[in-house]
């Protein structure tokens, strides 16, 4: 079942007092808020960004890779093998972070543009 955010956040205020079982799907409204909820909170918390190879872009005769929200699939980055020329990893979050496309972390951003998930850059060993 789908219920408005409106709703959900009704639901889920603690002050809100309702009688939930007087409605025919009143528990359903109640399980669909809380999930509601959980996903909201997931996106608060950091997830590991992904890295993936693209492929082999024949328009500029280089392969492509891209930094990806873990969340709705979204390409954050894309970078090409001219830019990380002088990495000797062929892995693309290895490249990434030895060869900075991005001069430093500052420019990286926190969440994804278009879910909002909290991004998490960190390396794979933990640090930057
Ligand atoms: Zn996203």
């Amino acid at each position: 079942m789908a219920i408005t955010t409106e709703r959900a956040i009704e639901i889920l205020d603690p002050t809100h007092r309702e009688r939930y079982s007087d409605l025919p799907d009143g528990m359903e409204q109640v399980n669909e808020a809380c999930r509601m909820g959980m996903k909201a909170l997931k996106k608060k918390m950091p997830q590991k960004v992904l890295f993936e190879d693209v492929g082999y872009d024949y328009y500029h005769n280089e392969n492509l890779y891209a930094c990806i929200c873990p969340s709705c699939g979204l390409h954050i980055i894309e970078f090409s093998d001219s830019d990380v020329m002088n990495s000797e990893s062929d892995e693309p979050e290895k490249m990434f972070h030895e060869c900075l496309v991005h001069h430093d972390y500052r420019g990286l951003n926190n969440f994804c543009n278009r879910c909002s998930q909290a991004l998490d850059w960190s390396d794979t060993d933990g640090s930057h």
